[in-house]
C-alpha cells in the first residue's frame, strides 16, 4: 500500500497529467457504485467487490442511510491504451473529489467543485433528469467546471423496462438533447441578463420595458436577437466529441462509441474516421454499397442506425443469453468467442451462475474504468489548462495586480513560486485512517482528528514549511508538520505536495476554522467566500440533559462548526444555543455528529423553527433628535423585487454604481459613505465640516449592522433595503415627531450606536413591513389515484403548484410546487401515509419570498376582525419562541 502512495506522490509531479475532478448526480443514480468500480481499476479492492463495497463512505452512518454525506478525495492512476508508436503510453493521475448527492448538501457539492477542474454529470436512465441533476448541472456551469456526461443504469433499460436497442436509442437521443437543452438554457439565462444591463434605463423607459413582465422579456429575446449571436453556440455534451458516455456501474462496464470503430472499421471495411462519426446519430451501414449513408438512403427504416446495430445489439444479445428462459441458438460462451477476449479465463465463462458469466464477460469486453478515465483523460483539462478559465471563479480580478495571482494562473510549481494552497473544508477523520499512525502531540477529538482539505494552487508544499495563515483578522504564521495524501478511507503521510494536487493538512485545529487561504507569502490573493446554492433555514436550539454538561456541549458545538462547511451557529439573547442548517436532513447529521462524535452527551433538540426575513413595501423615514440642534433622519426604501436571486446581485450592483454617482455630485458639499452588506445598502451623509460623522462614523456603521441583524417585526434579519442616514442641522419645529436626546454634551458611541438602530427600525415600521419567508421547489411524483390526497396535502401546506404532467407510458405524475419552509416539517412523511406510500417529494430551497400580507393588520377589507393573517400569526410564533412581547389578538 504505502508503495502505491509514492508512486503517487511521485505522478503529483508532472502537473499535465493530473486531473482533479468531481462526481455529480441526483441521489440514487449510482456515484457512489461508479465511483468504487473507478477504484477497483486501481487494484486498491479488488473487482468482485466492486459495486458492493462502498469505499468513499467512511462515515458509519452514511453506509446506514446510504446517503453519501461527507466528501473525501482518492487519488486513481490511469495508463491509457496507446494506440500509435508515437504517442506512448501515459500514465495520468487522477483525484477524485466525491460529492454527496442529497439536496441538502449543496454546501458540500460547492466545496467538491471549488476544488475540481471538471465534472462527471451521471444520469440514470430510466428516471431522467431529476431536480438534484438539474442542480448539479447548473453548480457545474456556475463553477466553469468542464463536464462529462455519463448515462448510468443501461441494464435497468435491458432487463427492467425491457426496452429494445432501437427505443433505448431513442430514449437516449432525448435525454441527451434535454440535459443539452438544460446547460444551453443557463447560458441564454446569463445573456438574458446581461442584455438587461445592456439596456440603460433610458431605454427602458423609452420601450417601457420592465423584466418582471412576460410580454417584455419577449422584447428582451427580441433584443437578443438583434445583439447576440448565439446561433453557432454547439452542445456542451456532445457524443462525437467523447465527453459522453454509456454505463452501467452495478454490472461494472462502460463505453463510449468512439472505441467501436477500430474494431468495425475492419469488419465493415470503411474508414475509421467516418465510422468515428457514425456511430452516434442517424447513420446507417449500406451492406450493398459498403458506405455509410444518411438518413434519405434509409427510406423505409429498414436499416438500423450504427449505434443501434454495431453497439447496444451485441449488448442486448450478452443480456438476452444470461437469461434463464433464454433458447436462442448462442449461448454466452459462443458470444463471448466471436468477442474475442483475451483477458476471460475458461473458467469465468463456463460458470454455472450465467449472471456471473456475463458480469464476467461484460467486465471485460467493456471495463468501466477505461471507458470512464480514458474519457476524463481526453476530454477534462489538466489544473494547468484549467486555470486560465477557473481563475475567474475562484479570485477577485482586482487580484489580477497581486505577484502571487500569476503563480496561480500559470499553476507554477518551481521552487521559486509563492505557495499558495486553497483549504476548502476541516473534516474530521478517524484515527485509526490515518497510516503510520498519529504524530505526537497532535490535536485529537475523541477517536477523529481534524485536518484541513484542500488544494495546492501554486508552489509546492513542503513538511516543515513555514506558511501564513491568511483571511482571519491577523495572518497567522505556522509550520507545516503533517501532510497526507487522503485516499477514501485512508490518510498516507507524505513529505511535499506540488501545485495542481489536493491534500490534507493536520495541526490546523487552532488557525483554520472552516476554510483559508494559506500562503508563503503575506502578498497573496484570498480564495473567495463559497457561493452557496443553499441557505441555512432550518434551526434548533440544544441544550445538555444534564446541566454540567455544558462546557462540553460548547466544545461539541464548536467542533461541529469546524467540521460542516454550511452549519450555522447563534447564542440568543436568551442564552440559547441555536444552530441553522440547510435542511431537514442535514439538521439531522448535525444532531447526530454532536451526540455521537463531537459533544458525546446526552442532548435535547427543540422542534425545527424556520428563518425569515424581514422587508419594506414602501419607502419612509423617521428622525431623531440630538441634543437640542440635530436631527438624524433614517431613510429606507426597497431595492428591488425579492425572489429572483441574480437579478438581485446585479441589481444591487446596479443600485451601488447609481448610489456612487449620486455620491459623487454630493460630495462637492457633503461628506458621504457607503456601507454594502449582501442586499442591503446604507449611505450615510452630513454636511461638510461635520465632525460628527468623524466622530461617530463607525458607531453608525455599527448601529446599521444592529438593524440590519435584527429587524422589528420579529428580530428576524432586515433584507432588501437601501438605508440612507442624514444629518440635517434642522430646528425641531413643536409638530416634529421625535426621539428627545437631551444630552448633547454626554453623547458617547454607545447610544450613537442603539439611537441609530432604533430609528432605521422606526423608519422600516413606516415603510409597510413584510415577513419573508424561505420556499423550496418540491418536486413530487405520484400515482393517478393518488393525486387528489397530493393536492390536499399541498394545499393544507400553503403551497403554489407550478405545474403538474405525466411520464411518459408510466402513468406516473409529477407535480412541482413551491413549498414554505415553515410549514414543509414532515410533509414528506404525510405525503407517504397519506397516500399508502404510492407519492414522494424531494424538496430543494428555492427562494426568498414575501408574504403580502401586512403581519399588523387586524381588520379585513369588509371592516370585521382578520381571523387568519397568516404573516400575524408567524410574527407572534417566532416572537413568542425569542421571548419578545406578542400583542393580544
Ligand atoms: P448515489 O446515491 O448516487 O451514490 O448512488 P449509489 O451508487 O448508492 O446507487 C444507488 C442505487 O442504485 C444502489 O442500490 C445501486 O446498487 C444502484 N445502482 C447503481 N448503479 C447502477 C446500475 O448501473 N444499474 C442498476 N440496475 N443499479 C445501479
Amino acid at each position: 500500500m504505502q508503495r502505491a502512495v509514492d508512486i503517487l506522490a511521485d505522478k503529483q509531479k508532472s502537473t499535465e497529467h493530473v486531473r482533479n475532478i468531481c462526481v455529480l448526480a441526483h441521489v440514487d443514480h449510482g456515484k457512489t457504485t461508479l465511483t468504487d468500480c473507478l477504484i477497483s481499476h486501481n487494484g486498491f479492492i479488488n473487482q468482485k467487490q466492486a459495486g458492493s463495497l462502498r469505499m468513499m463512505d467512511f462515515l458509519e452512518e452514511e453506509q446506514r442511510r446510504g446517503i453519501t454525506m461527507k466528501s473525501a478525495s482518492i487519488a486513481l492512476q490511469y495508463t491509457s491504451q496507446s494506440t500509435s508508436s508515437s504517442s506512448p503510453s501515459q500514465s495520468t493521475l487522477i483525484n477524485v473529489i466525491d460529492s454527496p448527492g442529497h439536496v441538502d448538501f449543496c454546501s458540500e457539492v460547492s466545496t467538491a467543485a471549488r476544488l475540481s477542474d471538471g465534472a462527471l454529470v451521471l444520469v440514470d436512465v430510466c428516471e431522467g433528469v431529476c431536480v438534484q441533476t438539474h442542480a448539479v448541472l447548473r453548480q457545474a456551469w456556475e463553477e466553469k467546471l468542464k463536464p462529462c456526461l455519463i448515462f448510468n443504469k443501461m441494464d435497468r433499460l435491458i432487463e427492467e423496462l425491457k426496452y429494445s436497442p432501437f427505443e433505448t436509442y431513442e430514449r437516449l437521443r432525448m435525454l441527451l438533447h434535454e440535459v443539452n437543452s438544460l446547460m444551453s438554457a443557463f447560458e441564454s439565462e446569463k445573456f438574458i441578463n446581461q442584455a438587461d444591463t445592456f439596456l440603460s434605463a433610458e431605454d427602458k423607459r423609452n420601450n417601457n420595458i420592465n423584466s418582471d413582465n412576460n410580454e417584455d422579456v419577449e422584447d428582451l429575446a427580441e433584443y437578443l436577437d438583434d445583439h447576440l449571436d448565439m446561433t453557432d453556440a454547439e452542445d456542451v455534451f456532445s457524443v462525437e466529441r467523447g465527453n459522453v458516455a454509456f454505463a452501467s456501474a452495478m454490472d461494472g462496464w462502460a463505453f463510449r462509441p468512439e472505441q467501436f470503430a477500430r474494431l468495425y472499421a475492419e469488419k465493415l471495411g470503411c474508414s475509421e474516421k467516418a465510422l468515428k462519426k457514425g456511430l452516434w446519430g442517424d447513420w446507417f451501414y449500406h451492406p450493398k454499397s459498403k458506405r455509410i449513408v444518411g438518413k434519405k438512403l434509409n427510406p423505409n427504416g429498414k436499416l438500423k442506425p450504427l449505434f443501434v446495430q454495431c453497439i447496444l445489439d451485441p449488448i442486448w444479445k450478452l443480456y438476452d443469453a444470461a437469461d434463464e428462459y433464454y433458447s436462442g441458438d448462442k449461448d454466452l460462451p459462443t458470444l463471448a468467442k466471436s468477442l474475442k477476449l483475451t483477458s476471460i479465463s475458461e473458467k469465468e465463462l463456463t460458470q454455472s451462475n450465467k449472471r456471473m458469466t456475463l458480469l464476467a464477460i461484460m467486465r471485460s469486453w467493456l471495463p468501466l474504468s477505461s471507458a470512464i478515465l480514458e474519457m476524463v483523460v481526453h476530454s477534462l483539462p489538466n489544473p494547468v489548462e484549467a486555470m486560465p478559465f477557473r481563475i475567474e471563479r475562484l479570485l477577485y480580478p482586482s487580484d489580477s495586480k497581486i505577484a502571487a495571482y500569476d503563480d496561480i494562473l500559470k499553476c507554477n510549481k518551481s521552487s521559486d513560486a509563492t505557495t499558495v494552497v486553497f483549504i476548502s473544508k476541516m473534516v474530521a477523520v478517524p484515527l485509526s485512517s490515518i497510516h503510520g499512525g498519529v504524530r505526537e502531540g497532535s490535536e485529537t477529538h475523541g477517536d477523529s482528528k481534524f485536518v484541513g482539505f484542500g488544494r495546492v494552487f501554486a508552489g509546492i508544499m513542503k513538511k516543515g514549511d513555514k506558511i501564513f495563515v491568511l483571511g482571519g483578522d491577523e495572518p497567522t504564521e505556522i509550520i507545516i508538520s503533517e501532510l497526507y495524501l487522503m485516499m477514501g478511507q485512508g490518510m498516507f503521510p507524505v513529505d511535499e505536495v506540488p501545485s495542481g494536487n489536493l491534500l490534507a493538512i493536520g495541526g490546523l485545529d487552532k488557525v483554520v476554522l472552516k476554510s483559508s487561504t494559506l500562503s508563503s507569502s503575506l502578498e497573496c490573493p484570498l480564495f473567495g467566500s463559497m457561493m452557496f446554492q443553499a441557505s441555512a433555514i432550518v434551526k434548533v436550539a440544544v441544550e445538555p440533559e444534564n446541566v454540567q454538561d455544558m462546557p462540553l456541549l460548547l466544545e461539541g458545538l464548536r467542533l461541529l462548526n469546524r467540521a460542516d462547511a454550511f452549519v450555522e451557529m447563534e447564542v440568543m439573547d436568551s442564552g440559547e444555543h441555536v444552530l441553522s442548517a440547510a435542511g431537514e436532513v442535514h439538521l439531522e447529521r448535525c444532531i447526530n455528529d454532536l451526540r455521537e462524535r463531537f459533544a458525546r452527551v446526552p442532548i435535547r433538540v427543540s422542534k425545527p423553527l424556520v428563518n425569515f426575513k424581514e422587508g419594506i413595501t414602501t419607502a419612509g423615514f423617521a428622525d431623531y433628535k440630538i441634543g437640542s440642534k440635530k436631527v438624524l433622519r433614517a431613510s429606507v426604501e426597497r431595492l428591488l423585487v425579492v425572489g429572483d436571486k441574480e437579478k438581485e446581485e446585479e441589481k444591487v450592483d446596479e443600485k451601488e454604481a447609481t448610489t456612487a454617482e449620486d455620491e459623487k455630485k454630493k460630495k462637492k458639499n457633503n461628506n458621504a459613505l457607503n456601507i454594502e452588506l449582501s442586499s442591503i445598502s446604507s449611505s450615510i451623509s452630513g454636511n461638510s465640516g461635520d465632525t460628527f460623522l468623524d466622530d461617530f462614523e463607525e458607531s453608525i456603521r455599527l448601529g446599521f449592522q444592529l438593524a440590519c441583524e435584527r429587524g422589528p417585526i420579529c428580530d428576524e434579519p432586515l433584507d432588501n433595503l437601501k438605508v440612507t442616514v442624514e444629518f440635517l442641522d434642522a430646528p425641531i419645529e413643536d409638530n416634529d415627531e421625535v426621539n428627545n436626546n437631551d444630552d448633547d454634551e454626554q453623547l458617547n458611541s454607545g447610544q450613537v450606536i442603539t439611537f441609530t438602530r432604533d430609528v432605521i427600525r422606526q423608519a422600516v415600521m413606516k415603510s409597510n413591513p413584510r415577513l419573508i419567508e424561505a420556499m423550496y421547489l418540491a418536486v413530487i411524483t405520484t400515482t393517478s389515484e393518488a393525486l387528489n390526497g397530493t393536492y390536499a396535502v399541498l394545499g393544507r401546506r400553503r403551497s403554489d403548484i407550478l405545474s403538474e404532467s405525466i411520464r411518459e407510458g408510466t402513468g406516473v405524475f409529477i407535480i412541482h410546487a413551491y413549498l414554505p419552509v415553515a410549514t414543509s416539517f414532515g410533509f414528506a412523511d404525510e405525503l407517504r401515509k397519506l397516500t399508502s406510500g404510492a407519492s414522494s417529494a424531494q424538496l430543494v430551497f428555492s427562494h426568498w419570498k414575501e408574504l403580502d400580507i401586512d403581519p399588523y393588520q387586524k381588520l379585513g377589507e369588509d371592516g370585521e376582525e382578520l381571523t387568519d393573517n397568516v404573516a400575524r400569526d408567524l410574527m407572534d410564533m417566532v416572537r413568542k419562541r425569542k421571548g419578545l412581547k406578542v400583542d393580544e389578538k
